[in-house]
């Protein structure tokens, strides 16, 4: 499922099929940049043996926006298909059954903004399977990283007025599973226990270098997110005690006002990708 916000228009949740379009002359000629301009975007479409359900996505009003959104739901259906989640660039890694058994990720809901659609769609009690289920949290982290990886590459086709918020969801993706980790070390130890088992490991990791991978690919376009800053940054998923913390640290009156420094790593990565590794690749005993 991915989530829509139109500029200027109310968010809309794309989990069934997009009524009619007003314009369909456009897909042939999309599915041409797809292949010219992302042809791992292109590989989800040739992988799909239903190819309708690709192109069903395709507007013409936005295309980089109806293009990522067929590889996102395309790359859901595959991964249901083979049980396995595709990967970027060719090949896939197995789901993990057992993670199902690990705790609901609804859990962590409390430590992010409620208001957020992002939250209130994968992390809400009783919405998307993802809130339920941490094998369908990666298939979203995956899905969405495959979203961003085709948005980047299509960029060149983005027109004013159309989607802005392509990296949103990989952020909150991200987030959430930082936050979900985090969480399993603190307080849940038969969970932190089931993420060390060998094949668990490998499939986190695996997707989680490759969403980092996309991320940072994203970091030089302006305006390709809204919401991405609420989650990418030192506050976006520490505790609520700790974000108040910071947040009063950060109203206290500053003996400086110097500029930050440059050589801030943070600084020069707008997107945050240096915040989101640390929790993920601890050495043993963390991931
Ligand atoms: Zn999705």
């Amino acid at each position: 499922m991915r989530i829509i916000f139109l500029a200027a228009a109310a968010a809309v949740l794309v989990c069934q099929p997009v009524s009619a379009a007003p314009r369909t002359e456009c897909k042939s000629q999309a599915l041409k940049d797809l292949n010219r301009l992302s042809p791992q975007g292109h590989d989800v479409y040739v992988a799909v043996t239903d190819k309708k359900f690709f192109t069903r996505w395709i507007t013409c009003d936005d295309t980089q926006l109806g293009l990522a959104t067929a590889v996102h739901e395309t790359v859901h259906l595959l991964t249901e298909e083979k049980d396995a989640f595709p990967l970027i660039g060719g090949g896939s890694v197995k789901r993990v059954h057992d993670v199902s058994r690990l705790y609901p990720p609804r859990e962590i809901a409390a430590r992010f903004n409620s208001g957020s659609t992002y939250v209130q769609t994968y992390l809400r009690p009783g919405a998307a399977s993802s809130s339920s289920d941490f094998m369908y949290l990666l298939d979203e982290l995956n899905a969405y990283t495959h979203d961003l990886n085709s948005a980047v590459k299509l960029q060149p086709l983005h027109k004013g007025g159309g989607q802005v918020d392509h990296r949103d969801g990989l952020a909150a993706l991200m987030a959430f599973m930082t936050g979900y980790v985090d969480t399993a070390k603190r307080q849940k130890p038969a969970t932190w226990q089931g993420l060390q088992r060998p094949e668990t490991k490998h499939v986190i990791q695996t997707l989680w270098n490759q969403a980092e991978t996309v991320l940072a690919s994203s970091c030089g376009i302006p305006g390709i997110g809204q919401e991405d800053r609420k989650f990418i940054g030192p506050s976006a998923s520490a505790p609520a005690s700790t974000r108040d913390q910071r947040r009063r640290r950060a109203r206290a009156p500053r003996a400086s006002t110097r500029p930050p420094n440059p050589r801030n790593r943070q600084s020069r990565m707008p997107c945050g990708t240096v915040l989101f590794s640390r929790p993920l690749r601890e050495p043993a005993p963390g991931l």
